[in-house]
């Protein structure tokens, strides 16, 4: 007798989702209409989206990490500070990688030149950042593990 889909609370997140069955769905609504807990859970869901509207869409990425953060700079900051100017130091602080692999990625970053130093922009350096993850985004669909495996680095050497 599976008249009704067994529906319990572990199921709210892909109900939030829409993720379960149009059978599943109706019989989760029920089980919302009668459940404190998932309905603080929905509740808290829906205040987070409202409040970054786009940023959960898809699951949150890095890029739309940063998107939120230069907005959230852009609204309580002014908009002069999604516009930092960073030296190679903080380029790499930025990017979380060693200085010397940051002075390697100089061809493809987007700088510019101030008496001789190399300067870039905050802005157009998230940007490079979100392209790099289309880039990927794009390849992983076309062929996910050999990229993967290409771009991962395994710690101390071991594979
Ligand atoms: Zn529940």
């Amino acid at each position: 007798m599976n008249a009704y889909p067994h529906i319990t609370c572990d199921l709210v997140d892909a109900y939030l989702d829409g993720e379960l069955t149009p059978e599943e769905t109706k019989a989760f609504a029920l089980h919302l209409g009668l459940c404190a807990s998932c309905q603080a859970h929905t509740a808290a869901a829906a205040a987070v989206s409202s409040v970054l509207p786009h940023a959960f869409c898809g699951g949150i990425s890095e890029d739309a990490d940063l998107r939120i953060r230069q907005t959230l700079r852009q609204e309580l900051g002014g908009a002069d500070n999604a516009d930092d100017i960073l030296d190679l130091e903080d380029l790499a602080r930025l990017l979380k990688i060693p200085m010397a692999e940051a002075i390697n990625l100089l061809p493809e970053l987007p700088s510019f030149e101030v008496g001789g130093r190399l300067r870039f922009r905050r802005s157009r350096i998230e940007r490079w950042i979100a392209e790099q993850e289309n880039k990927m985004n794009n390849s992983r669909e076309r062929s996910a593990a050999r990229e993967w495996t290409n771009i991962i680095q395994f710690p101390g050497g071991a594979r």
